[in-house]
């Protein structure tokens, strides 16, 4: 049993030794490990993890979704192995993908490689410029929008407004601070300042997400922004915004 995720090659229908069946069924030995639709040959089927694995398109998707990753030994952070290809087709799919996403989460496995997520990385590491209209969509919705029916996981919209808002800033730059500078002061100031707990703070990721965005905003603003976040209760976020604060002074 992978602890990685059981979201992986091993389990996956288009790994060509499962003969189109997903799940943990007996693989023939001497079979071979390969994906179908990267076509690559898999070295360690169930420590190797992608968006298109059936955990997360159930809808049996073939287009490339973001990258291909591994994971190492405990706590098993993934790691990308294959770059997603960049053609014009994977990029049309991947903006149909976009388009698609909803403000209310639909059930998903839980794992660092869900599906509209890495839809949004994908086309934020394209530098997609046909995306931003969509992300701006996205980076409006209600962040604690929940399915009620997607128990026990309750997945929301904190990370998928995150990353939309980063990747609106890494494409448009400036022209999204708009949307950085609400998103750098969502759940501030905290309730009780005196009680703050950086685990139970819900919005922190994507006044996180907005900070790394900031990386490619050059204006005044943009150094106003980050000097606000450099008060910010997280210290992650604290840190990170002095830290593109003091990349830009020695630029
Ligand atoms: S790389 Fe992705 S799509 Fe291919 S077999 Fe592995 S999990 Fe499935």
């Amino acid at each position: 049993m992978p602890n990685g995720g059981s979201d992986c090659c091993g389990t996956c229908w288009f790994n060509e030794a499962k003969d189109g069946q997903a799940g943990f069924q007996k693989i023939a030995a001497g079979r071979i490990h390969r994906c179908l639709i990267r076509n690559f040959k898999i070295e360690n089927a169930f420590w190797t993890y992608c968006a298109n694995h059936p955990h997360h398109n159930r809808e049996r998707i073939e287009t490339p979704v973001g990258p291909v990753y591994v994971a190492g030994s405990y706590p098993y952070a993934r790691t990308v192995l294959h770059d997603s290809v960049d053609t014009e087709e994977v990029r049309r799919s991947l903006l149909g993908l976009l388009e698609k996403i909803a403000e209310t989460p639909a059930e998903e496995y839980p794992s660092p490689t869900t599906f509209d997520e890495e839809v949004i990385k994908q086309l934020m590491s394209f530098r997609e410029e046909r995306a931003t209209e969509q992300l701006r969509r996205i980076a409006a919705f209600d962040p604690n929008s929940s399915s009620a029916d997607d128990k026990p996981f309750g997945r929301d919209r904190v990370l998928t407004v995150a990353l939309a808002i980063e990747a609106l800033a890494t494409i448009e730059n400036d022209e999204a601070l708009d949307k950085i500078e609400k998103a750098i002061a969502l759940g501030l100031p905290p309730l009780d300042p005196a009680s703050y707990i950086e685990s139970e703070d819900t919005f922190a990721p994507i006044r996180y997400h907005a900070v790394l965005g900031l990386k490619h905003c050059t204006s005044a603003k943009a150094k106003a922004l980050l000097e606000r976040a450099m008060s910010d209760p997280h210290s992650e976020i604290r840190a990170f915004a002095g830290e593109i604060l003091g990349r830009a002074a020695d630029v």
